[in-house]
């Protein structure tokens, strides 16, 4: 394996965790807009109180003029009532105001259904206004705890900015090319393991000679799968002394030093 493969392992680690941090950052914005609809609602549920509230007002306006209409002219027909001559004008004009006041007991009921209907809208309204203020007040902590989570990913962001400075620092110029170039095309990813002969980054298999290459601490080459075009890397150094119960404690019962 060439020596800076190592450095290219931790490049591709660094670079994994600020590609999360970068699309981390980037859904800010947008869970900050999803929030803001949550006052969407609020609000209009305060608007439709306040049309309710608005409606029922002027329902009760109108029954109260018609009330009113209906008192004027039974004053008028009482009026009337004293300067006519016949009984018949007379009963006729008692005809109209029992029929009159019957009309102003009919608008003083409605009044009554209004003025009810008027509490209702009133409570509805201090209720969609109370909940206004809550999910105002829930959304600005929402912001706040956004805000903050978003400046601590930034925080990462420019740790792992720096770190990856450090890790590339000892990986030569074409090897860094060939890294850049892989990754950009492969969604951020430039490097594939290779565990029990097969690439993981496509499942292809890895010629057998590739990967005693690969093992190998003094091969300079650079191998990159056939298949996907990743570069290869394993993490199996010495293949020989794996212990069989695959404990990584467990002392080889073969070793002689
Ligand atoms: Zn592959």
């Amino acid at each position: 394996m060439h020596p800076a493969i190592p450095h290219l392992i931790e490049l591709q680690r660094v670079d994994h965790q600020i590609a999360v941090f970068r699309s981390e950052l980037e859904s800010f914005p947008k869970r900050i807009r999803e929030a803001d609809t949550k006052l969407t609602g609020a609000r209009g549920e305060v608007a439709s109180a306040k049309e309710a509230l608005a409606q029922v007002a002027s329902e009760r306006r109108k029954f109260e003029f018609e009330a009113q209409e209906w008192k004027d002219r039974v004053r008028k027909y009482r009026d009337q009532s004293s300067a006519v001559k016949t009984n018949d004008a007379y009963r006729a004009l008692q005809h109209e105001i029992a029929n009159a006041e019957a009309e102003i007991a009919k608008a003083e009921d409605r009044q009554l259904e209004v003025m009810m209907k008027a509490e209702d809208a009133e409570r509805r309204l201090k209720l969609a206004d109370s909940r206004l203020k809550e999910a105002d007040q829930s959304l600005a902590a929402e912001k706040k705890t956004m805000e903050a989570q978003a400046a601590e990913i930034k925080k990462k962001l420019e740790a792992a900015a720096a770190e990856r400075e450090k890790i590339i620092a000892p990986v030569p110029e074409d090897l860094r090319d060939l890294y850049t170039r892989i990754a950009k095309r492969r969604g951020g990813t430039a490097m594939a393991q290779v565990r029990d002969e097969q690439c993981r980054g496509c499942g292809l298999r890895v010629l057998p000679h590739i990967v005693q290459e690969l093992r190998s601490e003094t091969s300079e080459e650079v191998y990159r799968c056939e298949s996907c075009g990743l570069i290869l890397y394993t993490l199996e150094p010495v293949p020989y002394a794996k212990p069989a119960d695959g404990s990584a404690n467990a002392a080889s019962p073969a070793s002689t030093n």
